[in-house]
């Protein structure tokens, strides 16, 4: 299509959903009914019935081999339409459909899985995340559809039904599926707006993690201080004193190698950290805390919280904890210890060096254990990348102001299993509300953030398809308009 034709088709997929706004809301309630909580056995068939739902407005929509695949877990659905030509781009949507339990039920204003609309919102689990989000998608695709009986881009579905739980079919997924899932770019919608006055947001990183539990173990049985104290090593003590030793007073992690990989800011990323608006005070007051750590010196405390990787004791116990004083050397105590982590380090790596120096550092009266919990990549898009010119212009188009671009110091496996899978970069574009009440009572959504969203994806599919698929992939230059 040339550019006037595609600016006309945009137009009259916008003017679609303005004619058809009441009739997707009120179907947006319908897939918001639909108790889809993925970590309650009891509504195994709900899941499910949400994926079969999506199934069938992909079906419906003119999508192509939408399929509801079994799993070892809750089902995932997949779909494609690919006929915007063999030179056109190819996006990957990821989603997922599962919801967070509803606790505490009593809370909630009225019933989690009875949507409400009040003061320009919609209430209910699952409305930001991430149901409302995915059904932005179908709406997107069905106003392309409906009006030009085409999308602009080829795009694939990759919805889940597991992320609340942790993602666990999605890795064997990605091996086994690829062909289902091969794109140049993917687009993830899980996140929020950077703040709830519409300001978009484009998310290009994450942090990965690794970790561990230590257990230091002494003497055979907790044994009298008054009796063995001065001449048993106490293992609560070698613990702390270990576990202390691992980072410096700026937070900087002791383990040796632990810095080789971290990739260092570039100058552009610096500064687009600098343009984010950061009030530290006001951070510290919701935080609850007197002030924000030392931290890394040439490195705000934004860039700490997200693009530097950190080590965090989760949770430490042994030896007496009741009322009153008993007077025991203890026979082990332990702890749960992770670190986040940046590009490029890899947590196999961290987690191997992290046993080797807590073994070697641990002293010959005590016997030190080190298991490894879990671990997850680290994941980053280049701001160069050439979607994110397009995905900029979109969100402007859609919400009147230019996104900021941030990293996330969280984890979301799906996004790095992509890339080292499949090569794939992803640009997180979240349309929920900051203070939605994700995972709490009382979930919303902004009714403006689902009607500019939805027009900023209409934008979206239709900046992306005026590249080349070449153009798009990682690593190339950013096209000339
Ligand atoms: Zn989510």
């Amino acid at each position: 299509m040339s550019q006037t034709d595609t600016s006309v088709a945009t137009d009259a997929a916008i003017a679609y959903l303005r004619e058809h706004d009441t009739e997707h809301l009120a179907q947006l309630d319908e897939f918001l009914r639909i108790e889809s909580i993925s970590a309650d056995p009891g509504r195994i068939d709900e899941v499910r019935r949400a994926g079969q739902w999506i199934v069938d407005e992909l079906t419906r929509l003119g999508i192509e081999r939408a399929t509801l695949h079994e799993t070892s877990a809750h089902p995932i659905v997949t779909g494609e339409w690919m006929k915007a030509g063999d030179d056109a781009p190819t996006v990957l949507i990821y989603c997922h459909y599962d919801v967070q339990p509803a606790d505490p039920l009593d809370e909630w204003i009225r019933p989690p899985f009875e949507p409400r609309h009040e003061n320009d919102r919609v209430y209910a689990r699952g409305s930001g995340d991430d149901k409302g989000q995915l059904f932005m998608h179908l709406k997107a695709v069905e106003a392309w559809m409906a009006t030009a009986n085409r999308l602009p881009v080829n795009l694939r579905f990759f919805f889940e039904g597991d992320e609340e739980v942790g993602s666990e079919p999605v890795e064997a997924f990605i091996e086994e599926h690829a062909d289902l899932l091969r794109a140049d770019v993917c687009v993830v919608s899980d996140g929020d707006t950077f703040d709830d006055d519409g300001t978009p947001a484009i998310g290009y990183g994450l942090r990965g993690i690794a970790y561990w539990e230590v257990r230091v173990h002494g003497p055979r049985q907790d044994v009298h201080s008054g009796q063995y104290g001065g001449g048993v090593d106490n293992p609560a003590n070698v613990l702390v004193r270990m576990l202390a030793s691992l980072t410096a007073a700026d937070g900087r992690v002791t383990v040796p190698g632990f810095y080789d990989r971290v990739r260092d800011l570039t100058d552009e990323a610096h500064a687009a950290y600098a343009a984010l608006p950061f009030d530290e005070g006001a951070w510290a007051d919701e935080t609850g805390v007197p002030g924000p750590m030392e931290g890394e010196r040439g490195h705000s405390l934004l860039e700490r919280l997200s693009a530097r990787p950190t080590f965090d004791i989760n949770g430490i116990w042994g030896g007496y904890t009741g009322d009153g004083a008993k007077t025991i050397i203890p026979a082990w105590a332990a702890a749960k210890i992770s670190t986040r982590l940046v590009p490029d380090q890899d947590y196999r790596e961290i987690e191997t060096s992290m046993q080797a120096h807590l073994a070697s550092i641990a002293p010959p009266t005590v016997r030190v254990e080190v298991r490894v919990i879990h671990g997850g990549a680290p994941a980053i898009t280049p701001l160069d990348h050439p979607g994110i010119g397009p995905a900029s212009r979109a969100l402007e188009a859609g919400f009147g102001k230019p996104p900021l671009f941030q990293r996330s110091g969280g984890s979301v496996p799906v996004v790095a299993a992509l890339d080292a899978h499949l090569g794939l970069k992803t640009l997180m574009i979240g349309f929920a509300n900051p203070t939605g009440n994700f995972h709490a009572p009382n979930e919303w959504m902004s009714l403006r953030n689902i009607r500019d969203g939805v027009v900023s994806l209409v934008h979206l599919w239709a900046e992306l398809g005026a590249m080349r698929a070449s153009d798009l992939r990682a690593g190339e230059p950013a096209p000339r308009r």
